[in-house]
């Protein structure tokens, strides 16, 4: 038996070694990475020029405390995240993971609100479904009862409004009064809340594991930033698992051109090289957070030489490489080739997502939207099924009979048309 233990005893393949789109165990059997593990491994696995990036670090300093040092590569790192994050957002502090930018992003908002003299704005809105991290403070803000259930009684749950699941709700995502009509949502919560007690809203721009790549409906995106904006309440875009170009655009809101005031980033940001993260924030917020005695907050391995060169390195693959670009193209080849699975399989309920940030869920029946019974366990099933055939899915189920089985079907941005093709068939064949 081993000693590691992790969400469940599951004994998984031993991973032997990882190329490009693909991975091989031990047996030498091999796999398509088809969600980038947990839509981390976004620019592929093994890319040499992020190893030798990695190895020229290496062979300068591997870790330097970071406040005893600066280094080249956090400060390239941090310039060019700042670059391409929205006018105004231009500073970058370090993390090692997507839990600790949350983490991160939540106390930098609440010691802006101290320095200016708002010690009652503390409350930070979610949206149920919706995942930000596995802390205590992440899981304050998270809409997802199986996950936060057990630990209640050691958060202070932040209050939240539903996630705007139009699909599910039998409205039209393409309708601008859908959009508005699940920001007013947010609107009349701030109220009941008490808006001068709101301290910030956080919201993936598109949904992750939670909701399964939830593209908000039109006009949304802009109206809370204007509802925000009417009551002083910070706008958090956790873009963990959007941001990094996976979704055609490198932030996930840039496709409805909104600006945040903090941004949280990771996974697609270290790509499977290296545990990294970032929040990148409001330069005028830090700059006030700075002169009122400092942000206090930080994580040992944060920022640390060896993470950043990766994270550079991974930077300039997916630019160098165009892979928002590919990742645009190829993800609509890929979502057109999942709606012909729809029309093959009357169980897919529905399929949705940005570039390559997909999912589909299965339904009982279409229809109603009723779910599958839980009891058929298919979120699990599909992957074990799938996993058999040689291809890595991402499942959750949503509870509490709101929605059911879905799946993210997220290859790596390097993929190509013929590779989506045998991702599409050997799913066709799991289904079947
Ligand atoms: N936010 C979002 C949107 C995520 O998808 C995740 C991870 N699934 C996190 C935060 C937490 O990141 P980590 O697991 O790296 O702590």
């Amino acid at each position: 038996m081993s000693r590691l233990f992790y969400q469940t005893r599951l004994a998984r393949p031993e991973l032997d070694r990882a190329e490009g789109i693909h991975m091989w165990d031990v047996t030498g059997k091999r796999y398509i990475d088809g969600s980038s593990g947990a839509m981390v491994s976004n620019i592929g696995h093994s890319n040499p020029r992020v190893l030798a990036a990695m190895h020229k670090q290496m062979e300068r300093a591997t870790f330097g405390y970071r406040l005893h040092f600066q280094t080249e590569a956090s400060e390239a790192l941090a310039e060019r995240a700042a670059a391409l994050a929205p006018e105004g957002l231009g500073r970058v502090f370090f993390v090692s993971g997507g839990s600790e930018a949350v983490e991160s992003a939540m106390k930098l908002a609440r010691q802006y609100a101290l320095s200016r003299g708002e010690a009652q704005r503390y409350k930070v809105i979610a949206r149920t479904p919706s995942y930000h991290g596995a802390t205590l403070g992440a899981l304050s803000v998270t809409g997802y009862a199986p996950m936060t259930a057990p630990f209640d009684p050691m958060m202070r749950p932040m209050p939240k409004v539903p996630a705007p699941r139009a699909y599910l709700d039998g409205l039209d995502a393409e309708d601008p009064a859908t959009g508005l009509h699940y920001a007013a949502m947010l609107e009349a919560r701030i109220l009941e809340e008490g808006p001068e007690t709101v301290l910030a809203f956080i919201v993936e721009p598109v949904g992750g594991a939670s909701t399964g790549a939830l593209v908000p409906p039109a006009e949304y995106m802009r109206e809370i930033r204007k509802i925000c904006d009417t009551y002083g309440v910070l706008l958090i875009h956790d873009e963990v698992m959007s941001g990094g170009g996976r979704t055609g655009r490198f932030f996930g809101a840039e496709h409805w051109d909104v600006a945040p005031d903090l941004i949280c980033l990771s996974k697609g940001f270290g790509g499977g090289y290296v545990p990294l993260g970032a929040v990148i924030a409001r330069d005028d917020m830090v700059e006030t957070v700075l002169d009122h005695g400092g942000f206090i907050h930080g994580h040992t391995y944060a920022g640390n030489p060896l993470a950043c060169a990766a994270g550079l390195a991974v930077l300039e693959e997916i630019d160098t490489q165009d892979l928002t670009g590919n990742a645009a193209r190829m993800g609509d080849v890929l979502a057109s080739r999942l709606r012909d699975l729809k029309q093959k399989y009357p169980v897919i309920g529905d399929v949705r997502g940005k570039g390559l940030l997909l999912a589909f869920e299965l339904m009982r029946d279409r229809a109603s939207k009723a779910p599958l019974p839980a009891t058929l366990n298919a979120h699990s099933r599909l992957v074990e099924i799938a996993y058999e055939n040689g291809l890595i899915l991402y499942s959750r189920r949503t509870r509490g009979g709101l929605s059911g089985d879905h799946f993210l079907v997220c290859p790596p941005m390097i993929v190509n048309a013929e590779q989506v093709e045998e991702i599409v068939d050997l799913l066709d064949k799991s289904l079947a």
